[in-house]
């Protein structure tokens, strides 16, 4: 494959954009492909190579890069009538009432413009509403840039994982291993009245896909209720895609206090949402007092995509088509290392899926996972998943990006370019 023109691009970038890019996990060696068009289920970059697109910008394109047309009339009338106002729109409530209409936990909604906000936002109205400080993060777990959730460490011993971020932050998150019960019943035992929330995502999808075994999120709740403490899961990534429209918290039947959406909910523009029962949602300002505001938020023409997006996929038969699609993938994908490197796993569900490269499996691998994943009760291959995020950093990471990451892309397949975000199928 030529990458000439890519290349050009890259060096004009890296002169005026850190690292050439504007988020990092973009930044791939040796220099990135330049997106020149999307096209259906596929990329188009600078020197005219085509990719079948497995990252979907990263989860917000359940429908690929052909935006229906609905989607396209909508967005295209937003734009071309003034693109936005700094006053409310009626597409603001139309798409909340779709929300608080189809996800189980959701009676109300404050938009956003990106997942970060949502979860900072989430974060500080928990602490609001408990008038506590103290939130609990999984292990590895990822909600953002934001300052509470960026740090290292486990249980109370944790500390900022990037420069320019205070002890102090780091001092009221705790963390537990994903999936660890007993851990969890501790943390509680000894800090439950501090504890302002939990946060975490359903499945984590930023660690090469990790399904909660049964019973997890359970205790979490369970926890939470004992000690009002509230529960937000992070359904930035599963929102809309795990368990269709009624997101992952359906899917597993659990609800939670708060939810935070992006992604799908924008149907590709900046949108991201903070949902909830109503009387912690209307703690935010100007109902209530946990101050939220933003220039940008409920802007009309992600609105309007979002909105079409989501009208589009409850009117037609979206999940069962995209879910079928990755399930034959997950199982093909499955049988070649079945056949050829049977210590490989592959993980996922709904359209979401990734191959982790576990060699010697640690001791977490064994036992039959309990994950919410469909096919559960005639595949043996889920036993050997990943149970937490220490799994997954065990499995032989840089093997996706010394092998299998680059010869992809050189056959003309886009993944993610490291071992830990997940793929997604349009
Ligand atoms: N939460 C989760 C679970 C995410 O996966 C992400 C981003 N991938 C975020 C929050 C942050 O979203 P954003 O990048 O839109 O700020």
């Amino acid at each position: 494959m030529n990458h000439e023109q890519s290349r050009a691009l890259y060096d004009r970038a890296l002169s005026v954009m850190p690292g050439g890019v504007n988020s990092s996990v973009r930044a791939v060696r040796p220099y990135p492909f330049f997106v020149q068009k999307g096209d259906g289920g596929h990329v188009i970059d600078a020197d005219g190579n085509r990719y079948i697109d497995y990252v979907m910008g990263y989860g917000p394109l359940l429908l690929g890069h052909d935006m229906p047309e609905s989607v396209q009339s909508a967005v295209q009338r937003h734009a071309a009538e003034g693109p936005m106002y700094g006053a409310p729109t009626e597409v603001e409530v139309e798409l909340a009432e779709f929300v608080a209409r189809h996800v189980p936990g959701v009676e109300m909604t404050r938009f956003v413009n990106s997942g970060t906000e949502a979860t900072v936002s989430a974060v500080r109205l928990a602490r609001g509403y408990t008038g506590r400080d103290k939130i609990v993060v999984m292990q590895s777990g990822y909600h953002g840039a934001q300052e509470s959730t960026l740090v290292e460490g486990e249980g109370d011993h944790t500390a900022p994982s990037s420069p320019g971020i205070p002890e102090s932050f780091a001092e009221h998150t705790l963390t537990i291993p994903f999936n660890d019960r007993e851990a969890a019943r501790e943390l509680f035992a000894e800090h439950g009245d501090d504890i302002a929330a939990v946060l975490t995502e359903p499945i984590l999808g930023n660690y090469g896909i990790v399904h909660p075994v049964e019973g997890f999120h359970e205790t979490l709740r369970e926890l939470c209720d004992d000690h009002g403490s509230l529960l937000i899961f992070d359904e930035v990534i599963t929102g809309f895609r795990v368990g269709g429209l009624q997101c992952a918290q359906g899917k597993f039947d659990i609800d939670p206090d708060i939810t935070t959406f992006g992604k799908i909910v924008g149907g590709g523009f900046p949108v991201a949402a903070v949902g909830g029962k109503s009387e912690i949602i209307e703690q935010f300002t100007p109902a209530g007092d946990v101050f939220q505001s933003g220039t940008y938020s409920g802007h009309p023409v992600g609105m309007a995509a979002g909105l079409e997006t989501l009208r589009y996929v409850a009117e037609n038969d979206v999940y069962s088509r995209v879910n079928g699609l990755a399930e034959d993938l997950r199982s093909g994908l499955q049988d070649i290392l079945e056949d050829r490197a049977p210590e490989y796993t592959v993980v996922g569900t709904d359209s979401m899926f990734k191959v982790v490269f576990t060699r010697d499996a640690p001791d977490s691998f064994e036992g039959h996972c309990e994950a919410g994943c469909t096919q559960r009760e005639e595949c043996s291959r889920y036993d050997h998943c990943p149970k937490n995020g220490h799994d997954v950093t065990q499995a032989e990471t840089e093997r996706w990006e010394r092998l299998f990451w680059p010869a992809m892309k050189e056959q003309g397949v886009f993944l993610t370019a490291n071992q830990f975000e997940s793929q997604f199928v349009c």
